[in-house]
């Protein structure tokens, strides 16, 4: 394959907006994306409702507007699995399992996982009760108990964030204190509405359509409780996936790529958007941002680069 102007790896919202910008920008792009189809994360979203002029969108409708919008432009795609990124004296190689590319610049849009719990039932319930986004979902849960399971300076936001409309936030930890910021836990607990369930795991997730428990036990005492609610927020990390540029540009001690609201990171014509790069808030609409910066980034590189 010819060498190309820009490649753009991941089809979420970020890659999915850098390739608009960039084909309207009349850049010679390709888009490379492992999932059958585009959307990312926004695929497994039962309902957004935040993102400006469509809410209540279901997520899989979103993802397609994105790409349809993306295919009515024109933007070429190849669906391949990139294992390997090396930098070439004119920019980058990847290398793919069924291809290998070549790019004067790039833009890596590769997105982030939330970890899991590891539940029975955790999968087949979530967007019925089970969330990784209190900013996203928290909204749906208003005058109802929800849990917030973690420790750490997102759990403890979640929970002041959830505790703000919800009528009781119980947040289970699993240690007898937490690891979020003093002055985040100063005012989480100065909340009347907040209940924290110290040493405890979560084992079994309740209910049959729809959340109504989680069930955790107690590692001092062995003893098993059942906390009722509607929601259950799981905030136990998140994980970038920035493994493949790992060695070329500079990560944050979280994995994720170093880069400001340009996209512009550490390796040069190798730029970020989206759930993967350094930011405070990582949604659709910040992601979306994030591919339209990073094009404005490409073609500036590209300009300076030519001269
Ligand atoms: C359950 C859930 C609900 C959410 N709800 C909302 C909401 O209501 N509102 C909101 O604003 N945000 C929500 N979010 C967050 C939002 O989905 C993300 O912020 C957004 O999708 C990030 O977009 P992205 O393009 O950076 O990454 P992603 O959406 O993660 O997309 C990354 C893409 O890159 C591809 N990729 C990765 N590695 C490779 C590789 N090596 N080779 C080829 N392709 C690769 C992946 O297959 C994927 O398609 C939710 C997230 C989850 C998990």
């Amino acid at each position: 394959m010819e060498k190309k102007e820009l490649i753009i790896l991941g089809s979420g919202p970020a890659g999915l907006s850098a390739a608009i910008y960039a084909r309207r920008a009349e850049l010679d792009v390709l888009v490379i994306e492992r999932n059958p189809m585009s959307g990312g994360q926004v695929l497994n979203t039962y309902e957004v409702d935040n993102y400006p002029g469509l809410p209540g969108i279901n997520g899989f409708d979103m993802g397609m507007k994105f790409r349809e919008h993306a295919d009515g432009l024109g933007v070429p795609f190849v669906s391949d699995e990139i294992t390997k990124i090396e930098k070439t004296q004119e920019g980058y190689r990847l290398t793919g399992a069924a291809d290998t590319y070549e790019t004067e610049t790039l833009i890596v849009a590769t997105g982030a996982t939330h970890r899991k719990l590891g539940l029975d039932r955790e999968e087949e319930l979530t967007g019925r009760g089970v969330s990784y986004c209190a900013t996203c979902d928290g909204a749906f849960f208003r005058g109802r108990d929800v849990v917030v399971v973690g420790g750490g300076d997102v759990a403890v936001e979640d929970a002041i964030f959830l505790a703000r409309m919800c009528r009781r936030v119980y947040v289970v930890h699993r240690r007898d204190e937490l690891r979020a910021a003093k002055s985040l836990q100063a005012r989480l607990f100065a909340m009347e509405n907040v209940e924290m369930v110290w040493d405890s795991v979560s084992c079994e997730i309740t209910g049959e359509d729809l959340v109504d428990g989680l069930v955790v036990e107690n590692v001092k005492t062995g003893e098993k409780r059942r906390l009722e609610a509607d929601g259950i927020f799981v905030a136990v990390g998140i994980l970038p996936d920035s493994g493949l540029v790992a060695g070329l540009a500079e990560l944050d001690e979280g994995g994720y790529i170093r880069a400001g609201e340009d996209g512009v990171t550490t390796a040069p014509g190798l730029f970020a958007a989206g759930d993967v790069r350094t930011k405070p808030l990582r949604q659709i609409v910040t992601a979306v941002a994030d591919g339209a910066n990073c094009v404005t980034s490409v073609e500036r590189y590209l300009h300076s680069s030519r001269r």
